[in-house]
């Protein structure tokens, strides 16, 4: 294994590399607040690289390279427009540093191994793991109509898709414990196959062989669709937020769980 430079990788500043940015939170998907609040367009503002999931939970998003991609329940990734609507999305600029090569290893391992690499459990990154998968398991929630389902109530509304040996990228988001609510603690990681042919949500995989490289941030910019009639009149008090977001996102552990 190849020795990792990773515990000094820091944030770099220059072109806001720094900046994690968060449109909408998990927490207001709990009680299904899932109207799209913000595009692809305007996401893109804010970086070129990314993850959400589109109005009604229409999709699994990935962004690299500005080029947005969603996974619905074919299993297939297309592209979407500018005008396409998020609930919650992610973006960032990508100023990826290497940080090492693994090999025949299994999800919840190799994300452990990234946090204790990158020696910082606190703060948020980015992971991408670009390779070859000899297993991947992902998912893709059903786009929910409106009045929209609570989030435990769609966990039973998703097709999963198994593959082997699928060369592709793994972008990731690791979020601290302390977060959690605002994001799902620990990873949150979705796939795009080379080909552009499949990808989601990742629940399950094992490495055949890949790069890993991170991006570490020290600031986090939380955007909130303030002027949605829905977020604005919800009142959160009696959501089991934790627990929904544990039990509908947290099929990855933290490592420290
Ligand atoms: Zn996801």
């Amino acid at each position: 294994m190849t020795q990792s430079l990773a515990k000094n990788i820091k944030p770099i500043h220059e072109h806001g590399a720094n900046v994690l940015y968060q449109h909408g939170t998990l927490a207001l998907l709990v009680p299904g607040l899932l109207e799209g609040t913000t595009t692809i367009g305007e996401l893109l503002k804010h970086g070129d690289t990314g993850i959400g999931t589109g109005e009604g939970l229409d999709g699994e998003l990935i962004i690299l390279d500005g080029v947005a991609y969603k996974v619905g329940q074919s299993g297939v990734a297309e592209r979407v427009p500018d005008d396409f609507t998020m609930p919650f999305a992610n973006s960032h600029r990508a100023a990826f540093q290497y940080q090492c090569e693994r090999e025949d290893i299994g999800l919840e391992e190799l994300n452990k191994k990234i946090v204790e690499a990158n020696g910082r459990a606190n703060t948020f990154f980015s992971v991408v793991v670009r390779g070859t998968f000899s297993f991947i398991k992902t998912r893709a929630v059903i786009k929910q109509q409106a009045p929209y389902p609570t989030l435990v109530e769609v966990a039973d509304r998703q097709a999963v898709f198994l593959r082997h040996d699928v060369k592709g990228t793994m972008l990731g988001y690791f979020s601290p414990v302390m977060f959690h609510g605002a994001a799902v603690a620990g990873f949150h990681e979705h796939f795009l196959s080379d080909d552009h042919t499949f990808g989601g949500h990742v629940l399950d995989a094992v490495l055949q062989r890949g790069k890993i490289y991170s991006q570490v941030f020290d600031t986090l910019v939380q955007h909130l669709p303030v002027d949605d009639p829905g977020y604005r009149n919800h009142d959160f008090s009696q959501d089991p937020i934790a627990e929904a977001i544990s039990s509908a996102e947290g099929d990855i552990r933290p490592h420290n769980e």
